[in-house]
């Protein structure tokens, strides 16, 4: 039976005192939860963050990390400084850094080995556009961006990775996925890891991300291949965020 993981995903968003309040109201309605619980959280709060949940059972995460593990790259943070933190994840392959910063599939492949090598957790986030979806590409595209990653990955990697499907068209737009939907892409993704390692496959916690709320979490979580969410405007609400864990 795999463990659910709800993490929240801040993206460009909180404040010193923002964060402090959420945190607290977090930390304080999650009471003796039996899922993994993780806030991504901008890189300038690491240091907040890190003292605010330290002793607590949330973890840290990042958003992203540079695919180098040092040296000449201007406004990159390495994976070793995510770690100096306490950062135990990271979300690697958003659709908002492939479709914002050009993020190639074998760039997302690079930074997966790169946290990986590192010890962190990474968020692989896969996921087609609407048009993709209405021409019946869906399969195909999440199937090719997994694909790219597990290429570059050992069979033994797989137990240390999350793999988060979000459908483009779903995310922060108050559109979800049905529960069916969802679960018929996890299950492409499920049999995908499984060509690599059949053992390890069914181990990968997936998460399903696209406008998870209070109201659509529970029926989403109870399908068989949905092993968490990816929570973006909900994970911004202590109540909302907290229900959401509660659910799963
Ligand atoms: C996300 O950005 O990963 C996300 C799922 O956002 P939202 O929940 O706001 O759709």
């Amino acid at each position: 039976m795999r463990r659910k993981l709800v993490a929240g995903n801040w993206k460009m968003n909180g404040s010193l005192a923002a964060n402090a309040s959420l945190l607290a109201g977090i930390k304080s309605g999650l009471g003796t939860s039996n899922c993994d619980v993780a806030v991504c959280a901008p890189a300038p709060y690491f240091a907040q963050c890190q003292a605010e949940l330290t002793g607590s059972a949330i973890s840290l995460g990042a958003q992203d990390l540079s695919m180098h593990e040092s040296g000449a790259y201007t406004g990159e943070v390495s994976a070793a400084m995510l770690l100096d933190f306490g950062c135990r994840y990271v979300i690697i392959g958003h659709s908002e850094r492939r479709a914002y910063h050009g993020e190639t599939n074998d760039v997302v492949a690079k930074k997966t080995v790169r946290a990986l090598k590192s010890g962190l957790i990474p968020i692989v986030c896969v996921g087609e556009t609407l048009a993709q979806r209405e021409a019946g590409q869906t399969d195909r595209v999440v199937g090719e961006q997994i694909d790219a990653v597990l290429g570059s990955v050992n069979a033994g990697d797989l137990v240390s990775m999350v793999i988060a499907y979000e459908p483009v068209w779903a995310i922060g737009t108050g559109k979800t996925a049905t529960p069916q939907m969802a679960q018929d892409v996890h299950a492409v993704l499920r049999s995908k890891l499984a060509a690599k390692d059949v053992a390890g496959a069914s181990k990968v916690q997936i998460l399903y991300g696209g406008s998870m709320k209070p109201d659509n979490a529970k029926e989403l979580l109870m399908m068989p291949d949905i092993d968490g969410g990816l929570i973006g405007g909900a994970a911004l609400k202590a109540a909302d965020f907290l229900s959401i864990i509660h659910a799963a």
